[in-house]
């Protein structure tokens, strides 16, 4: 028997799955990159593929988290709280956060059209228009500017009345593509409540023209809003699924969703050679670590195959104390898989490929593959799970899994550590 509950080390490839690449002989920039310390985990454990949604479905690194956390989108604050969350930018109950950005657009007869929405100027530019946009007032909302990073920031919007609220089921004022006009904020046709999501498409769409009327020195001409939320935690990490979690993260919105879960949030080290301790240190304290590396998904955007496979590698060389602890020990279940296809010959965010998985745990079932790749995953032991699954999975190596059935308990829940009621002896 072992002494310990097993700890689940989830160590998340931000966007290392792939397509094929030309440059790269067909190979992916997985497959391609000299990986000798994931190879050993492959090779040690069992293998598959996952799709994190439904088959097919390209997601954003805040959905596909959401999913693997074991969570429906419905069920987490829309992605402008989880930002505002994770960049410490405070949305009172009540209120609605809208992710936003500065854009460069051109006035037309009808509106305005987007024109750049990677915009480079300097922190201080920004923080000066930041300034100028900071505060607006409508009749049912007073909307609020704060500035974050690069040529982005949060836009806060709160009742003036408590009793004609506010609500996130509005639409985006953000295109999120270039030539496109600025979108006009509409209630989402299933919002439950109607009335407040056309208030707060209303304010969004006065703040917005005011912006563009009132920016014109700056190097910004409007604000554009997007992925409207409101607060409201769900219910813990640690309540669903019987475990004390950590989250390594450096990216806003996933430290966002992680806090917003209950779940501990630590940034890790810049360095990849400096994380391995940062992981073993998390995995000593918690029962859950998740360890992101953002990196991949970057690389991939920003300079192609070649770069991203020799990033990849350059990550793997690192690994050996990650990998040593997990093939070593007899208490911990790792994991290593990405949280999307992030395609890096083609000019698309993300694809809905499926991602590989692999998992070791002392007692795991074995398989024959003997590296990480797309294509040796895809024929491996694990075969092609859901991301809602990957959890579940990781416990059920952990035996962290309560046989189903056993014993009732008020919440149902699914794993052995709960607290019981033990009956008294009398009233
Ligand atoms: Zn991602």
């Amino acid at each position: 028997m072992r002494g310990k509950d097993r700890t689940i080390c989830w160590l998340v490839l931000d966007g290392v799955a792939d397509r094929p690449a030309p440059a790269l002989d067909g190979q992916t920039p997985l497959e391609a990159a000299a990986t000798p310390n994931l190879d050993r985990l492959a090779a040690a454990g069992t293998n598959g593929t996952m799709d994190v949604s439904r088959p097919g479905t390209p997601l954003s690194s805040d959905r596909a988290h959401t999913l693997l956390f074991g969570y429906d989108h419905d069920e987490v604050p829309g992605r402008g709280v989880l930002e505002a969350t994770g960049l410490d930018v405070p949305v009172p109950e009540g209120a609605v956060a809208c992710s936003a950005s500065f854009a460069r657009a051109d006035a037309t007869a009808e509106g305005w059209t987007v024109r750049d929405r990677h915009l480079d100027a300097d922190a201080a530019d920004y923080e000066r228009t930041a300034e100028r946009v900071a505060d607006f007032e409508t009749d049912a909302a007073t909307v609020s500017f704060t500035y974050t990073w690069k040529n982005r920031g949060i836009v806060v919007l709160e009742p003036t009345d408590p009793d004609r609220p506010l609500s996130p089921a509005v639409t985006d004022v953000d295109p999120f593509e270039v030539p496109a006009p600025v979108l006009d904020p509409r209630p989402l046709d299933a919002a439950s409540a109607p009335a407040a999501a056309a208030r707060t498409a209303e304010a969004l769409a006065a703040y917005t023209r005011w912006t563009a009327d009132r920016l014109d020195a700056e190097p910004v001409d409007v604000v554009l809003s997007k992925w409207a939320g409101a607060p409201g935690p769900p219910e813990s990490f640690e309540t669903r699924h019987g475990l004390r979690a950590c989250s390594l993260t450096a990216k806003p919105v996933l430290a966002g969703l992680a806090e917003t879960l209950g779940m501990a949030v630590r940034t890790p080290p810049d360095q990849y050679a400096a994380r391995p301790d940062a992981i073993a240190d998390a995995v000593d304290d918690y029962e859950f670590v998740h360890v992101h590396y953002p990196e991949p998904d970057e690389v991939s955007h920003a300079a192609g195959p070649a770069a991203k496979r020799d990033e990849i590698a350059a990550i793997d060389e690192t690994l050996a104390p990650v990998v040593d602890r997990a093939l070593a020990a007899d208490d911990l279940v790792t994991v290593v898989t990405a949280d999307h296809t992030t395609p890096s010959t083609e000019d698309v965010v993300h694809s809905g490929e499926p991602v590989p998985v692999t998992m070791v745990a002392e007692g795991v079932r074995t398989d024959d593959v003997s590296a990480v790749g797309e294509r040796p995953a895809a024929t491996g032991g694990l075969g092609r799970v859901r991301g809602r699954d990957c959890l579940r999975l990781s416990r059920a190596a952990a035996d962290r899994v309560l046989l189903d059935g056993l014993r009732r308990s008020p919440a149902n829940r699914d794993y052995p550590n709960q607290s019981l009621t033990p009956l008294s002896r009398g009233p």
